[in-house]
């Protein structure tokens, strides 16, 4: 028997008009490329993203068209997701921290019809238009008094399109498992792949991304998305929002520690969420200014694992609470996020960071499991290593036209394979111990890089560090650690390895320790292991 509840499409145009509805004042701060502070709410985003879905019409934008975005986090890029969507278009957004070969590729594959960019982009889009086949208009993201003299494209102003059009528009009704947006992975290895979300998965994960132990997101909250909107959808931030009427405060390209603090102190920032080392940067500068935050609360990390010197600095002297979170762009892209049980409360500070800097339990609507090299079960007993796998409403079923590796991306039962290798406890929480590809594998055992990596960041000389495995003629490989000392510090390698020889097991202390000026980086500002893999194959191990 059938329910007789109303059969309501979960659209993503829904929740701009709810926020408009419900929120029309809450404010959409952003820094603006131009420079100035802009300020817009909830009501004037709705008005101006019908104005933008009419004028995507007019350059003949369809139902399933992509139309790119290569744009930092601004209420312009708001608009965007929401007109481009609203429509039943496909937004695609484009990460420009990309190499050249590979934004070709993306933009040609997704076959993107209209590229709309910020100006801080010009000179990439101009270098790199000639080889987008299927782009017919570009349109710089600014008014007629920021567009340039001259350029070899033919520009089209955003401000200018808007200005043409009225919002008389009600955003249509279509299928909820329609696409909606698309964002294409920086993997090492291989094409980019595009991660294909639809209205339904996009709306369940920002209900779910709302929740009080996920992001805790509030009417009363002012919340900074340092992630970039053209990475996973700025982790559902944009969507989130506006579900729970929560005041935005767009950062624009200035990520740095001082402007983040400076942002934070002014616009009352309450929480933020960004990866490790934008959150470095900020600690760094407030160390140095010996800054406070006036309202900052909470933060999330995530995107790589968290050091426990981080979340020490951030909760015990700034008084500010870390979230650890795991995700990927195949996940919509939250996966866990690592708030405290009941049960802990009795924990001591420390106790509870031990818990804080696991990368978390499931969001509802995603289920996980770990598995052996031969695809068995393996218990959720906090000890047992094994490949992650996922499954639920936000998680890919496959990739943006590419049958191969779609293919190769579930398992038999279905599951979605992460690439990621990890531990769950009987509690529920997942802790990442490696990629599978860069676990060191040391006679039988396996070492974790991420753990030895941390280990390292906590020596009060080194800023950052990675480690790699190296082959070994008797243990088959060993660990080789890479590192960057902090500003003026000439840390021994001696120094180093006993440093980590007191926390682990002595088998996995490096065998070696490597100095670099700086470490390689991924265009989501993760280590760059298959280069240093490359870089030091031919580094001989004491001893070997
Ligand atoms: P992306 O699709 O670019 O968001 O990258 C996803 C990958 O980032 C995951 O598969 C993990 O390898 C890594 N990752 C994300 N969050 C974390 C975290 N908290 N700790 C360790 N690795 C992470």
């Amino acid at each position: 028997m059938r329910g007789r509840m109303m059969d309501w499409p979960l659209l993503i145009s829904s929740l701009i008009e709810h926020a408009a509805q419900n929120h029309a004042d809450a404010e959409i701060v952003s820094r603006s490329v131009e420079g100035p502070m802009h300020r817009t709410t909830y009501a004037e985003v709705n008005r101006r993203s019908k104005q933008l879905a009419k004028a995507l019409g007019k350059l003949d934008v369809g139902f399933g068209d992509r139309v790119a975005t290569l744009a930092w986090n601004g209420y312009r890029h708001v608009e965007l997701y929401y007109a481009i969507s609203g429509i039943g278009s496909v937004c695609h957004t484009v990460n420009p921290r990309l190499f050249v070969d590979q934004l070709i590729y993306i933009f040609n594959h997704a076959a993107d019809k209209v590229l709309f960019f910020d100006l801080t982009f010009l000179p990439l889009v101009e270098k790199l238009a000639a080889q987008m086949k299927t782009v017919r208009h570009f349109v710089l993201m600014t008014d007629r008094a920021h567009m340039p003299a001259s350029s070899p494209l033919k520009l089209l102003c955003y401000e200018e399109l808007l200005a043409a059009e009225d919002d008389d528009l009600h955003w249509p009704r279509f299928d909820e498992l329609t696409a909606s947006s698309l964002c294409y992975t920086s993997g090492t290895t291989g094409n980019p792949k595009g991660a294909l979300y639809t209205h339904r998965s996009t709306v369940i994960h920002a209900l779910t991304c709302c929740a009080t132990d996920v992001f805790s997101m509030s009417a009363e909250d002012s919340v900074c998305p340092i992630v970039p909107m053209f990475h996973v959808n700025g982790w559902a931030v944009p969507y989130a929002a506006a579900m729970s009427g929560t005041r935005l405060v767009m950062p624009g390209p200035a990520l740095d520690g001082a402007s983040v603090a400076k942002l934070f102190n002014d616009e009352g920032v309450t929480f933020s969420l960004g990866v490790p080392t934008v959150w470095l940067g900020l600690i760094k500068h407030m160390d140095e200014t010996g800054g406070k935050f006036r309202t900052f609360k909470r933060m999330l990390v995530g995107g790589s694992a968290i050091a426990p010197s981080l979340v020490e600095a951030f909760q015990k002297r700034y008084g500010v609470n870390v979230r650890h979170g795991w995700g990927m762009s195949e996940l919509s892209p939250v996966g866990t996020t690592g708030t405290l049980k009941r049960k802990h409360m009795g924990l001591s500070e420390d106790e509870k960071i031990q818990v804080q800097l696991k990368q978390g339990r499931a969001l509802y609507g995603v289920e996980m499991k770990i598995v052996d090299a031969e695809g068995k079960r393996l218990p959720h007993d906090g000890k047992a290593q094994g490949e992650l796998l996922v499954r639920g409403p936000g998680v890919v079923s496959g990739y943006f036209n590419d049958e191969e590796a779609s293919r190769a991306a579930l398992d038999e039962e279905g599951w979605f394979r992460t690439g990621d290798v990890g531990t769950i406890d009987t509690d529920g929480y997942l802790q990442i111990t490696d990629r599978r590809k860069d676990v060191i594998k040391s006679g039988g055992e396996w070492i974790s890089s991420i753990d030895i990596e941390n280990m390292a960041i906590g020596h009060p000389d080194i800023q950052e560090a990675a480690v790699i495995g190296l082959p070994h003629q008797k243990w088959g490989e060993r660990p080789l650690l890479i590192a960057v000392p902090k500003e003026g510090k000439t840390p021994t390698k001696e120094a180093v390895t006993q440093f980590i020889a007191g926390k682990v097991e002595k088998w996995m202390v490096p065998d070696d320790v490597v100095f670099v000026k700086e470490l390689p980086h991924t265009a989501t500002g993760k280590l760059l292991k298959i280069k240093l893999r490359e870089d030091f194959k031919n580094h001989r191990l004491p001893g070997t």
